[in-house]
């Protein structure tokens, strides 16, 4: 086994970068080649039907059979041009990832002969046997069947010979089943809200867009390695190895040159993000070794989203290419950093307005503030449900660890925001808010740079932080749907603003100006952010979980019980004010959620038993057994001295006796834990048991940890940190 891993090893660093077949036409020539967007729309649609599909993508109407079977015709004509011969519904259930099932174009005549077609009913609707997703019994009490359903916002694209279309994933009785058909309803919602606000400042905005942009996270394994490790394969993280000599301390991994066989996946990674429509703009080496990122250019949220889906899959099986295992896991290795998806989100209209960011005159810039100042009221209010909203048993390893995200809720609104509060609250209501500079500096007016010099200024303890044109939450965990944590916070900003909206009718109906209504509507609510969400300090430290909890932010560190939260009453209110969820999917949700989170440390506390018997002991009884017989020839030779000669391997042996005793015992409970908490029925109550099992796993690491850094490297099984962290 030991050579197994040296020949592992050394093969692994000794791969050299794959020649990286690189289209020779510019982007700009293939970039959303596989999209069926507007170009395409225009080419193989008659003028009638495209015209119907726009309306149907920017205005919601629905579209009539005929049309969507010309849409159906086109798209297949545009597909069999690049070789597809399958159609699938492309869906997001509550698993990790996408689902799809392919279906041929084919049809049978019943003799000889098939055709290819495509109509509109299939473009449409589909009702894949949806019985296997989670849905936290919404199926099993009300209706066998699920259908997907078109969503034609998103486009239709082509992966190798299939035909994808991006649909919402839905049960006969109208729940949702999936991550979009909420984040579609949340999109809504704030769109509504935020357009009636904005027609306070102007009657043109008729729209209001949710805008997304992610950035990802990720570690690549050489995949022989990776294969070499159970743990790895089976639950995508490191369950033990000791830390390696040298880690992270230096530095030097983070903005370095990028390894050249990365480079290689890297290269190919975004030949087929172009192709997809997908910016990619950024890659970078991350903190930690074998670490890296890759963010796009922002986006509309349901779009980036998809993106980002799509983005996953690639990564995926472009990194097998190239000889790479991609961990999206949120920790795989302890001890050094983890990976998260900050998303940059922010709200824009259709006149060009960014709704976050500085304008250029005083009233441009009291609809800044005004958004800004509700966006902070909503995180205010839903701390905990924004905590919920990432909250999965894999991110828990990262929240409350001692890097990017804590586990509590807080906004960063940097140096010139915050006094920009301050002097909001102190000066009269109708103080206008000019652009620094513009005007000289007059003491005691409300002054805001137009642009953010300091939005460099970074918090990086923050979890969610302003940065100069939109708020960046980086608490989502590298492994989730964007869509879980992007759909609690438009939904909380939409019922913010909705709410905001009649505080300042009631004002106006008392006679005051426009602005003075405004302002003081938006004074109670800075006061009240102020004291509580906003904060500019270290998020880590023991002071602020004290100051936190006095200020009344939730700071529960269980998974099992942040979940919970979901089906607060307050949480189910405003879902239902919203049209977000309704308070059966949220209890449904929250199943499938515990039912998840019971399953992962299921799956890890069962490879870590295994790892330990077959793995773990096995080798450290063969170096004791090796150093009991140098301890039995010492004493042959030497029956007067052993004791002295053999004095090391002797207390070796204790220590490793020692630990496989404890390790042994460890493992006995936690079996027996796991038995006990097999048995409750409860999803909650059992994922409880099930979080009490998860901390027991790093105890039972220890002995194991110890025992790598004793046993001979020649039997130790598994590729150590070093070799995983260090190989490209
Ligand atoms: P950093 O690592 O410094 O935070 P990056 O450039 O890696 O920044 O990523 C920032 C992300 O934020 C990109 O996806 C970018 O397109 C996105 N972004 C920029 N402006 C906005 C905005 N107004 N709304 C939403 N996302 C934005
Ligand atoms: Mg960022």
């Amino acid at each position: 086994m030991s050579e197994l891993r040296f020949d592992v090893v050394k093969n692994a660093f000794k791969k050299k970068a794959l020649p990286v077949e690189a289209p020779e036409a510019r982007p700009t020539e293939y970039f959303g080649e596989l999209v069926f967007n507007r170009d395409k729309m225009q080419k193989y649609l008659d003028a009638n039907t495209y015209n119907a599909l726009i309306n149907c993508i920017e205005g919601g109407t629905a579209l009539d059979r005929s049309t969507a079977d010309k849409v159906a015709t086109g798209m297949k004509t545009w597909a069999m041009e690049h070789g597809v011969t399958h159609i699938t519904h492309w869906f997001q259930p509550l698993t990790e990832g996408t689902a799809e099932k392919h279906d041929s174009f084919i049809e049978y005549d019943q003799k000889t002969s098939i055709t290819e077609t495509f109509d509109g009913r299939s473009l449409i609707q589909q009702e894949p046997d949806a019985s296997s997703f989670p849905n936290g019994g919404i199926r099993a009490t009300f209706e066998a069947r699920g259908y997907t359903a078109w969503d034609p916002t998103s486009p239709v694209f082509i992966q190798d010979d299939t035909l994808c279309i991006p649909t919402v994933f839905i049960a006969y009785t109208g729940e949702a089943l999936d991550y979009k058909t909420p984040l579609k309803r949340a999109l809504k919602a704030v769109n509504d809200a935020a357009v009636s606000v904005c027609q306070l400042f102007d009657p043109n905005v008729k729209k209001v867009y949710s805008y997304l942009g992610w950035e990802q996270e990720y570690f690549l394994v050489d995949e022989d390695l990776y294969a070499a490790r159970p743990d790895l394969m089976l639950t995508g993280r490191t369950l033990m190895g000791h830390a390696s000599s040298k880690n992270q301390q230096l530095d030097d991994h983070y903005f370095g040159a990028i390894p050249s066989r990365v480079a290689a996946f890297m290269r190919e990674l975004e030949f087929a993000g172009f192709r997809l429509g997908i910016p990619l703009k950024t890659r970078h080496n991350e903190v930690a070794p074998n670490q890296f990122e890759l963010a796009p250019i922002y986006g509309e949220t349901n779009l980036s989203n998809d993106q980002n889906q799509l983005i996953m899959n690639e990564m995926n099986t472009i990194a097998r290419k190239h000889g790479f295992v991609v961990l999206l896991h949120e920790k795989p290795f302890n001890g050094i950093n983890g990976s998260g998806k900050h998303n940059n989100w922010s709200l824009g209209t259709d006149t060009g307005v960014g709704l976050l960011s500085p304008g250029k005159d005083a009233k441009s810039n009291l609809q800044f503030v005004t958004f800004f100042v509700n966006v902070l009221a909503a995180v205010q209010k839903h701390n905990a449900l924004l905590k919920a909203s990432i909250a999965s048993a894999t991110n828990a390893h990262r929240l409350g660890a001692n890097e990017a995200p804590p586990a509590i809720i807080s906004a960063f609104l940097g140096r010139t925001m915050t006094e920009v509060l301050h002097k909001l609250l102190e000066l009269p209501s109708d103080t206008p808010i000019e652009i620094a500079g513009k005007k000289g500096a007059k003491v005691g007016l409300v002054e805001i740079p137009e642009i953010f010099i300091d939005n460099t200024d970074r918090n990086r303890t923050s979890p969610f932080a302003f940065t100069g044109n939109r708020f960046e939450f980086r608490a989502i965990g590298s492994s989730a749907n964007c869509a879980g944590a992007m759909t609690t916070l438009n939904a909380a900003v939409a019922d913010q603003l909705v709410q905001f909206k009649a505080d300042v009718d009631k004002e106006l109906a008392k006679g005051k100006a426009l602005n003075v209504a405004i302002m003081d509507t938006l004074k109670p609510i800075i006061a009240s952010i102020l004291d509580t969400v906003c904060f500019d300090g270290n998020g880590y430290s023991e002071e602020w979980k004290m100051e936190a909890q006095r200020r009344g932010l939730d700071t529960e560190t269980s998974v099992p019980e942040m979940i919970k939260k979901f089906t607060s009453p307050d949480s189910v209110a405003m879902f239902k004010r919203t049209g977000v969820y309704s308070e059966k999917e949220l209890a449904a949700r929250n199943e499938v959620k515990w039912e998840t989170y019971t399953k992962k440390v299921q799956i890890e506390a069962r490879v870590m038993g295994r790892m330990a018997i077959n793995h773990i002991i096995p080798a450290a009884l063969a170096y004791k057994n090796k150093l009991l017989s140098n301890i039995q020839m010492t004493k042959d030779v030497f029956p007067e001295e052993y004791q002295t000669m053999a004095a090391t391997e002797i207390s070796t042996v204790k220590t490793i006796t020692k630990y496989i005793a404890d390790l042994t015992s460890m493992v006995d409970d936690m079996v027996n834990a796991r038995k006990a908490a097999n048995k409750i029925e409860d999803e909650y109550q059992k994922a409880c048991a099930y979080h009490d099992i998860a901390e027991s796993l790093f105890a039972i690491r220890r002995p194991i940890d110890k025992l790598e850094e004793i046993v001979d490297n020649d039997l130790w099984p598994l590729p150590k940190y070093r070799e995983l962290l260090f190989i490209n």
